[in-house]
């Protein structure tokens, strides 16, 4: 089996990785960066992004993440298609990681950022529309749907939360329900229940979301009585909850009951000496391009200033 050995390996390409891989670059750290399944991750899946600083007249994620691609490989970051299919986090001064289930690669330091999957439901149609109108976020996506009627999905504090936030900027926000409790917590409820243009509709699942190039509704079932309904809607926002993707690191990195890589306060680090976490893999609060970039940074240097104090350390 081929082996290799970096100073810096990254794993992740999303506004987190390639942030970081722009610092650890610029600061002479070599770094290899592994794009895994889902180049640009998230923003891959929405369409304008309009909150990210710098960009007065928005940008499309999808342009945002080739830009942030382009910028990385300007410094020298060695930017690779695979996907880190194994680690071995045992001995921190001889990290191991594994892509592809064939190559070796042994590094100084690790940056992980692979961010967080939305779950979605899984019906066609949803996946039709993806940027076209289906969203799993409101504070990224929502502002299209000014003065209209959108729907959220979920149950939870995070569709609690999409459909406050939206119920600001749009006409009439439908808050489906699959049971006839919600399981966010008491205050996101009476938010959500005291709001004059939400509608929760209890016992509910969806059955299509209706639309050919964008969405124009939904057709809405009642688990009860099984009668179903098309309900009229242009913004249709999923928020059933995310995943991280940790489940490789898991053995060895520690992660909290959701599954989300525990980072010491105010740093990147993690439980294991030279490796460090940015971005939504260790982020269920802020979520947004413009966090994961900003501690893509941090892990950056972070990794650099443990590599220097390392250097000092074996000199001595
Ligand atoms: P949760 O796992 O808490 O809730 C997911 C919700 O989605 C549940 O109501 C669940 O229904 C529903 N759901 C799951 N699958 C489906 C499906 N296929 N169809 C329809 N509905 C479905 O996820 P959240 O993202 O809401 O929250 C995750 C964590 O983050 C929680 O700990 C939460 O408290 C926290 N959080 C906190 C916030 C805050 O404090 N501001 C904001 C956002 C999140 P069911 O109940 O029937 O299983």
């Amino acid at each position: 089996m081929e082996a290799e050995k970096t100073h810096c390996l990254i794993i992740g390409a999303g506004p987190a990785g390639y942030t970081a891989a722009i610092y650890a670059s610029r600061a002479g750290l070599q770094p290899i960066l592994y794009q895994g399944l889902e180049p640009g991750g998230q923003l891959m899946l929405t369409g304008e992004v309009e909150n990210f600083p710098g960009y007065p007249n928005g940008v499309m994620g999808q342009q945002m993440m080739a830009e942030l691609q382009e910028q990385a490989a300007r410094f020298g970051t060695d930017i690779r298609l695979g996907m880190v299919t194994k680690v071995d986090f045992s001995n921190p001064n001889d990290l191991k990681v594994w892509v592809d289930d064939e190559k070796e690669i042994h590094a100084d330091s690790i940056i992980i950022s692979t961010g967080a999957s939305a779950k979605w439901l899984g019906l066609p149609s949803e996946k039709k529309l993806q940027a076209k109108g289906v969203s799993s976020c409101a504070v990224c996506d929502g502002f299209f749907y000014r003065g209209q009627d959108v729907v959220v999905v979920g149950g939870g504090d995070s569709a609690a939360e999409e459909a406050s936030y939206l119920s600001k900027i749009c006409n009439k926000v439908y808050l489906l329900v699959r049971k006839n409790e919600m399981r966010a917590s008491k205050i996101m409820q009476a938010r959500v229940k005291n709001a004059s243009n939400i509608e929760i509709l209890w016992n509910t699942v969806v059955e299509e979301v209706l639309g050919e190039e964008e969405v124009i509704g939904v057709r809405i079932k009642n688990t009860e009585t099984n009668a179903t309904q098309d309900i009229n809607a242009n913004g249709f926002f999923v928020a059933i909850g995310h995943q991280p993707n940790t489940n490789i690191f898991t053995p060895y990195i520690a992660t909290d009951e959701q599954g989300y890589i525990i980072t010491e306060k105010g740093t990147t680090r993690t439980n294991i000496e030279g490796v460090f976490a940015c971005g939504d893999v260790q982020d269920h609060t802020y979520r947004q391009a413009v966090t994961a970039a900003a501690s893509g940074c941090m892990a950056a240097l972070d990794a650099e200033r443990y590599l220097a104090a390392k250097e000092v350390m074996e000199q001595a």
